[in-house]
Formats: structure tokens, sequence, C-alpha cells
């Protein structure tokens, strides 16, 4: 058989422990029998981005901006246990954190439904896509105790010196707090932009939901922006893909959530997007079956699995033992990031390859071969536990082109 031909590189960025053990596995049974791969490797592992002070991390979020698509591991952010384990010169900060900020990009993360796993809501038959806007708000806070007796003001001092003031609270009766949290137009409307863009790009309706009755001037603006951009660089594209965009009441939006069946894309400020990202997750059943794309405005896209790099599963491993680990949602960001790269290069075989690897991975957890957790979950009647390295196997034996 002849191998599939790719054009462009993409830029491939390695992480650690047990994904790093499952990506190579992936590219060995799964990617490199049926394509001619072309990546520009950049090793994100934690120990490469201590020797080279992350240095690393940066280098391949930039190529991401040359080349247009990555695929991602799951990385290890280091912590105080992490320093010593590794022996860190530095806490360094999350990849992802790092590489999302040089991108300026939104995290849109999307469940894979299969038959056997039935989500906690049985009306979604269809995928629900989120998208958390990852800037400011009260991630970027300033937060003071306020003792009784006390006055609270906004000031805005301006470019001439001159001020604009306004209270918050008179803390005549009581002790109290007060935060200080802001947004920027600009992130805003990256935000906006990269959403619509993610909605034509997938064919789907993209929700946006807010609170903008109480908060009338934040979060109004908010609103604003989005209807802006909509009017004037959007509508004509949404009408002639037959998508829809609309804004609501985020406590509207949360109800229509629970009724619908699912097949839109959500976007949410940064707060909502946290704690709803997590919600949905859950109710969909399997943080192995999380898929996450990260999309820059101006049309870059990095893909990778939502959950992190298995560390229980890793250390037993190392101990010898065979792990039972899902490798579902790291192939979906390798199979994300092939289509897109066949699309953008005009390579349907790619294409095709992405998708006869994507139906096979589904077929073979529906035929009930699958990891230990999914296996838990599943209410399929006949269910077969295999390690991760079988299951692979199993997933090879589907595809076909
Ligand atoms: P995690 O790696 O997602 O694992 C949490 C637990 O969820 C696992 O112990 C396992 O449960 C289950 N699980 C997750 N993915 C699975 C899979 N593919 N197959 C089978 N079971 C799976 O999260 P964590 O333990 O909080 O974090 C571990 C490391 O990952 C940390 O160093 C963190 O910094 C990093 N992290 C990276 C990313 C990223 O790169 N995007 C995201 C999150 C976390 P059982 O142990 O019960 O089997
Ligand atoms: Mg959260």
């Amino acid at each position: 058989m002849e191998k599939i031909f790719m054009t462009t590189p993409l830029v491939e960025m390695d992480g650690d422990e047990m994904t790093r053990v499952m990506w190579q596995m992936i590219k060995d049974k799964l990617i490199l029998p049926f394509v001619d791969l072309k990546t520009e490797y950049y090793d994100l592992g934690l120990v490469h981005r201590n020797e080279t002070d992350d240095q690393v991390t940066i280098d391949s979020a930039e190529a991401t901006k040359k080349y247009g698509v990555a695929v991602k591991c799951a990385t290890i952010t280091p912590n105080a246990a992490r320093m010593t384990e590794y022996d860190l010169k530095e806490m360094w900060k999350s990849p992802n954190g790092t590489i999302r900020a040089i991108l300026d990009g939104t995290v849109f993360r999307k469940p894979i439904l299969v038959k056997g796993i039935t989500p906690y809501i049985p009306t979604w038959t269809k995928p629900i896509t989120i998208a958390r806007h990852a800037y400011g708000d009260i991630y970027k806070n300033t937060e003071l105790k306020a003792p009784k007796g006390s006055k609270a003001e906004i000031v805005i001092t301006n470019e001439d010196g001159t001020e604009t003031r306004a209270l918050i609270h008179d803390f005549k009766t009581s002790d109290g707090i007060v935060q200080g949290v802001h947004n920027l137009d600009n992130s805003i409307s990256s935000f906006a932009r990269t959403c619509f863009n993610y909605a034509l790009d997938q064919g789907e309706d993209l929700w946006f939901a807010a609170k903008d009755t109480i908060s009338k001037t934040y979060d109004h603006r908010f609103k604003d922006i989005f209807a802006e951009i909509y009017e004037n660089e959007y509508k004509a594209k949404f009408e002639a893909k037959g998508i829809e965009y609309f804004y609501t009441l985020i406590d509207d939006a949360v109800a229509r959530v629970i009724r619908s069946e699912g097949g839109y894309i959500w976007a949410c400020k940064n707060y909502d997007g946290d704690v709803m990202s997590d919600m949905l997750a859950t109710a969909y059943g399997s943080l192995g079956l999380m898929t996450s794309v990260l999309v820059s405005p101006d049309g870059k896209y990095e893909y990778e699995a939502a959950h992190g790099t298995v560390t229980r599963h890793y250390y037993n491993h190392l101990k010898g033992e065979r792990t039972s680990t899902n490798p579902i949602a790291t192939i979906f960001a390798w199979s994300g990031a092939l289509r897109k790269r066949g699309e953008l290069d005009g390579l349907p075989d790619l294409m095709k390859f992405a998708d006869a690897l994507e139906k096979a991975s589904i077929q073979t957890m529906e035929e009930g071969i699958m990891d230990k957790n999914l296996s838990a979950m599943s209410t399929l009647p006949d269910k077969r536990v295999v390690y991760t390295d079988e299951f692979l196997d199993e997933i090879a034996k589907r595809i076909k082109l």
C-alpha cells in the first residue's frame, strides 16, 4: 500500500508521562503505517522544557503560527512536588497557558459520543462544544478586605490625569470584601471572531450568554461586541451556511442547554466556561472522550486531549505493569490535526484517513472493546477490557481506507 502523502508539516508537541508513552504507540500503530508523516517535532516533556528554560514551548507556539496546525500531547504543569521529582530550575508555567497567550487563542472542548456511554442528560444525542474566554474577569482580579468604617471606590485615572470615580460601597455597618476585575475590548473581540469562525468551520449554531441585565456596563460590553462583529462581519456568512448566532441570558442558556439535543457551540465568559466545561465533561461521561482544540482569531489550530498526563497509570507503567489507559482523545487530536492539514493543503486522502481513523476508534468501542475506566461506565452487554497497546491494535485492524 502506498502511504498517504503530506505537503506541509504538522507541528508535533510531545509531552509527559502516560500520554507520552501512548503518543509513541499511536504514531507507531495508527499513523506511521498509513501516512508518510511530516512533522516539525518539539519535545515539551518537562525534562526538555527545563533544559531549554521553557524556550521550546515558545518555539512550538511560534511554529504553530507559521504552519497553522499543531497536535499536542498532555504535559505536566509543575507544582512544588514536581520541582523535586524533576529537579527543576524553576516552576515553569503551564505550557497550555503559554501557547494560548502567544496564539491569542480560544479553547473549544467537544465530547466524542459512543453507544454505551449515555450522557447523564439522555436527550444530548449530539455533542455540545464549549468555548471559554480565557482572559480576565476574576482570573485577573484585585481583591481587598474592607474594614467597617471604610469606603470603597473605583477610580479610573485617565491619560491626562483626570479621574472618574464611582462608589462601590460604604462599609458603615460591617467589615466586608471588594474585588476589582477587568477585561479588554481587544480580547473580547478576538474571542468573538474566533467563535464565529469556528462555528462556520464546524457548520454549527453559536450561542453566547452573559448577565447583561444585572451587569449593565461590563457584561453588556461583551454582548455589544459580539453583536457588532456579527452584524458587520459574519451575518451574511452565517445565513449562507444556514447556521444561527444568538445571545441570551446565562440563566436562559443553562435551561436551553439542559433541554437541548446538543449539536451547537456555547461561548462562555471565563468563569462560566470554567464551571460549565467541567459540568459538561462529567455529564457526557468520560474525560478520556473529551477533545480540545485551541483556535486563534486568524485561524491557527492546536489539537489535544482535554485530560492530563494520567500520572497514576504512568507510575504503574514504570513498575513494569501493563496499563489500560484510554487513547481515544489523543487519537482524535491526531485525526483533527491531520484533517485540518488536509483541508488547508487540499489533500482529500489525508482527510479521508482522519475520518477512517475516527470511525475505527468508535467502532472498536461500540463493539465493546475498551479501557478499564470506560468499561466501568459502558452499558453495553458484552465488554472486553483491554490493555492500551491491545486497544490500539484493535483500532488499527478496523481502519478501512
Ligand atoms: P488526568 O491526567 O486527566 O487524570 C486524572 C484521572 O482521570 C486519572 O488518574 C484517571 O483515573 C482518569 N483519566 C484521565 N485520562 C484518562 C485516560 N486517557 N484513560 C484512563 N483514565 C484517564 O489529571 P490530573 O491527575 O489532575 O493531572 C495529571 C497531570 O496532568 C498533572 O501534572 C497536570 O499538570 C497535567 N495536566 C495536563 C493537561 C494538559 O496538558 N492539557 C491537562 C490537565 C492536567 P484513574 O486514576 O482513576 O484511573
Ligand atoms: Mg474548572
